[in-house]
């Protein structure tokens, strides 16, 4: 088998991806980024999501995350130099009911994420197409991970590995603990539909087609209506699908998929037929990808609970700081709001580098949504800017453990926490 070395291997490259490979190389280390896409963005591009949620606290309208996602919004034109609060923002792009900011073309975060890689090619290579599909494994290290691509498997040799697969693939493979939600959240496939002309009924219409076609059988899970005009005036951004599954089993998945598409066109067709407004509408497109909110998540050195959400818990080797609210989606219908529960709004919170770090293995760090989190706590810090700086903080700790030789799993994340600050980067938790 052909075999491929590096000091930095990053396996998915998604919001944590993405921010993970740029820090990374940025500090001086040879890196691989490997995507199973075409392209880098994760729910931004293989979903079609143009949120940037976790950046603002929303009471205060205060940006608790900056570094490379406030760099990328920055690029994209939607936050002005030295950006530090909502009002900094394009003000056609945010949501102050939600402290919610978007991006207003994914295809273009295609592009920027491609730049940005080829901008630092002197560090960084990516390999799209790419899976990762195993590890090996000894004495409690990671000594390669096995990808699949187009030159068939590959091996990698990586001084340190950093997992955003956002099902925690590589660590579950290394035989690290991890957990999931009972439930598990459901998937979504989002989809656009174009030529929409919305008039006053169009929403209610719009939940009232929903409501029918499920108590009549043609939709077997939704929430509703889920629609929503982020990109056009005349384009509407559809949310309403639900599909209860377990993403880290293959069938399952594929179910899901399958499932997801058919929803979004019996949507779809409700919707043109029965409501005002879609009357000339038509199909763009779903996903490419149907989303994944929730499946694995490590249990790693510190876990991020609830409590600490609730009672703000410090944490010297902080990297990152969340303050999305407790955003729980139910596998089965809801009406109106697509979460369930308090929606708890905590006050911006640390969050520690050891909830990046797992158990038993020690140069393996794990970015995004699978980091270690209880269900509770990882509905607020698995979103997207949050995501990014996790990812953030991974790069920029395994460039520092190859720098100096060790390994990042016994690196102290106080020295983390600085190389990020000196970088504008990291925790924001204090106003
Ligand atoms: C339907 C839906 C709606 C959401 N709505 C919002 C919202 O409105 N606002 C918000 O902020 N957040 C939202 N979220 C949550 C948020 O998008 C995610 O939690 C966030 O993307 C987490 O980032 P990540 O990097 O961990 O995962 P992702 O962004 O999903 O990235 C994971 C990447 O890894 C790749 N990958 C996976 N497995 C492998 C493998 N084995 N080998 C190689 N590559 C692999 C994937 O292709 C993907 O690019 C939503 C999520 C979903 C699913």
């Amino acid at each position: 088998m052909k075999t491929i070395q590096t000091d930095v291997l990053v396996c998915g490259g998604g919001c944590a991806g993405i921010a993970a490979a740029l820090s990374s190389a940025r500090n001086g280390v040879k890196t691989l980024l490997i995507e199973r896409a075409g392209f880098s963005g994760g729910i931004i591009t293989t979903v079609g999501l143009p949120y940037f949620d976790g950046l603002i606290d929303k009471p205060s309208g205060r940006f608790v995350v900056k570094g490379i996602p406030l760099e990328l919004l920055q690029k994209l034109g939607v936050a002005k130099e030295g950006a530090k609060h909502i009002d900094d923002l394009r003000p056609d792009l945010i949501t102050k009911y939600w402290g919610s900011v978007w991006i207003p073309n994914i295809e273009e975060f295609k592009l920027l994420s491609d730049e940005l890689i080829l901008k630092h090619s002197d560090h960084l290579t990516v390999l799209y197409h790419s899976m990762a599909c195993d590890v090996e494994e000894k004495e409690g290290r990671i000594t390669a991970v096995i990808i699949a691509n187009k030159d068939g498997l590959t091996r990698v040799e990586a001084r340190q590995v950093i997992d955003c697969t956002g099902d925690g693939d590589i660590a579950h493979w290394a035989g690290c603990p991890t957990i999931k939600s009972t439930p598990l959240m459901p998937l979504t496939m989002h989809f656009r539909i174009g030529n929409v002309v919305p008039v006053k009924e169009t929403k209610d219409a719009a939940k009232k087609a929903l409501i029918a076609a499920h108590k009549e059988g043609r939709l077997p899970n939704f929430y509703g209506p889920g629609l929503i005009f982020a990109f056009a005036k005349d384009e509407c951004y559809v949310h309403a699908t639900r599909v209860p599954a377990d993403a880290t089993d293959a069938a399952d998945f594929t179910r899901a998929e399958i499932q997801g598409r058919k929803d979004a066109w019996t949507i779809f067709n409700e919707w043109k037929t029965k409501v005002p407004g879609f009357e000339n509408s038509y199909y763009i497109m779903s996903g490419p990808y149907i989303g994944v909110r929730d499946t694995r998540r490590i249990v790693g050195l510190n876990v991020l609970t609830l409590e600490d959400l609730q009672k703000t818990t410090p944490h010297d080797d902080a990297i990152a700081t969340g303050c999305w609210f407790l955003d729980i989606h139910p596998p089965e219908v809801t009406l109106d709001k697509p979460f369930t529960g308090s929606g708890f709004q905590p006050k911006p919170y640390d969050i520690s580098y050891r909830t990046l770090v797992p158990q038993k293995v020690s140069n393996l760090l794990v970015a995004g949504r699978c980091h270690s989190a209880s269900s509770e706590a990882s509905a607020s810090s698995r979103v997207t800017a949050t995501a990014m700086a996790l990812g953030e903080a991974a790069g920029t700790a395994a460039a520092l453990a190859t720098k100096s030789k060790t390994e990042v799993g016994i690196l102290n994340g106080v020295n983390v926490r600085e190389a990020l600050t000196q970088k504008n980067a990291g925790p924001f938790t204090d106003a």
